[in-house]
């Protein structure tokens, strides 16, 4: 008896785009064929595939893009968007007047918020988000659990980071006490997570890592007991660094060390870490990063929004840095666009280093870079073997009449919106809208969540 050979899957080409950005050097001007959740051709113009194809997408009005990939965000924050008393706030008492107001968080709330983040996000071309979640006030142990439920409800990738917090007001850390945690707790409940959700290839959908929040609001021995566990268990490290003087400041009272200095104290300058930020480094200081492949995020609007600096992106990448993009928490951004990011990054490291740095740079950040920033090297190209995560937005609104190149037209003119969005092979965004959510209802019930939550109603 022959055993039947496996049905081979299905192909799809997406054929002809009107145009392309691959993040490589490939010709993508044919388009790309599908099978199996994984990029298996490229084609350059006038190419077909090699195969027959069951089915085709004329992409004809559609420039095509890998999936953008965020690196850096905090998906409860979506609730404390745009938030008179911190409004027009700096980091320390922007962080010092909400942190009473985060540590209301119940989980329904974070599965609101975790919710319209990624569906946000979704929609702006990102198929791939990391979150920075660091609050669990008694009765939210579970946060990181509700967040990969809403990322698998949306059909995502994430890499879901364990925060934490073990600094507070009485021990000379920022945030109060009633939002640390103690040490066993973190590094306990960080293992049953990364031994619960942790997947890896390639093709992974949910990642766990590691992340103490930032310098003033952990202790030297749980940054140096993640490193230790993360080593362990091969999963990567997170943290928030060299955002703002003050920070720099504290780092050196409190530790007596730079930031670099007190990174490498705790056996976190590898290339296991990202940093959220990165902006306030000596010209050595990229240097040491750089030698030690330790990535970045830029999160060029919340470091506008919260005047904290300019990161230093092309040095940062000629010394070897990963950079990638991060929207940040949409208490400092305060949208969660990832093709708005672009722009912005793109436009802030041109006021720093002059108007030749190019379009396609920054998409380069918010794929390829990012996609090395969280440890993913099968995403954010359009090759063949990389996963078939593509973000294809349309030229049609009146921002973009009368504009010439389409791919520079995505930034220039201020692209906000993708009409497919594909995770994994399978269309998760359909003519702009993600089909199976009901957008109205959940604007509603996160609204009406996002009040009780400054109000201190529950
Ligand atoms: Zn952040």
């Amino acid at each position: 008896m022959h055993q039947p050979l496996p049905a081979p899957a299905p192909r799809l080409w997406i054929r002809n785009p009107q145009a392309a950005f691959t993040a490589n050097n490939l010709d993508a001007s044919g388009g790309v064929v599908i099978s199996g959740g994984v990029i298996t051709e490229v084609l350059a113009a006038g190419q077909i595939p090699s195969e027959p194809c069951a089915e085709t997408f004329d992409a004809g009005s559609h420039v095509l893009l890998p999936g953008l990939i965020n690196t850096h965000h905090h998906f409860y924050q979506t609730l404390t968007r745009a938030w008179g008393p911190v409004a027009n706030a700096p980091l320390f008492p922007w962080l010092q007047n909400l942190y009473p107001v985060w540590a209301r968080l119940t989980p329904k709330d974070v599965e609101l918020a975790a919710t319209a983040a990624l569906a946000e996000l979704l929609l702006s071309g990102c198929t791939t988000a990391a979150d920075h979640h660091y609050l669990f006030p008694a009765g939210l142990e579970n946060a990181i659990d509700i967040e990969v439920a809403a990322v698998r409800r949306l059909g995502m990738r994430a890499t879901l980071t364990r925060g934490s917090m073990t600094l507070g007001t009485d021990d000379g850390g920022l945030p109060p006490q009633s939002t640390v945690q103690a040490p066993e707790v973190v590094l306990a409940d960080s293992e049953r997570l990364i031994g619960a959700y942790h997947e890896r290839g390639e093709d992974a959908v949910i990642q766990i890592a590691l992340a103490p929040c930032s310098p003033f609001s952990v202790t030297k021995e749980i940054m140096a007991e993640s490193a230790a566990l993360a080593e362990r268990l091969d999963v990567r490290l997170h943290t928030h660094l060299a955002e703002t003087l003050d920070e720099e400041d504290f780092c050196r009272e409190m530790f007596g060390l730079r930031t670099v200095d007190y990174l490498e104290s705790v056996g976190w300058l590898t290339d296991r870490t990202w940093l959220g930020h990165g902006i306030h480094f000596s010209h050595e200081e990229i240097g040491r990063l750089g030698s030690a492949g330790t990535a970045v995020a830029h999160c060029a609007t919340s470091n506008m929004r919260l005047a904290s600096g300019t990161a230093r992106v092309l040095e940062l990448e000629d010394a070897g840095v990963p950079v990638g993009l991060g929207v940040d928490g949409s208490a400092s951004n305060d949208a969660s666009n990832m093709i708005l990011e672009a722009r912005q990054a793109l436009y802030l490291q041109r006021l720093r280093y002059g108007a030749d740095v190019p379009v396609e740079r920054a998409l380069g950040w918010a794929t390829r870079g990012s996609a090395a920033v969280l440890g993913r090297p099968g995403l954010g190209q359009l090759a063949p073997g990389m996963q078939a995560d593509l973000a294809l937005f349309t030229l049609e609104d009146l921002r973009f009449s009368g504009s010439h190149d389409p791919v520079a037209a995505l930034l220039l003119c201020a692209a906000d919106r993708a009409d497919r969005v594909m995770v994994g092979g399978q269309w998760r965004v359909v003519d702009g809208q993600i089909p199976g959510l009901d957008i109205a209802g959940l604007i509603a019930e996160h609204s009406a969540a996002a009040k009780r939550l400054v109000n201190g109603v529950r």
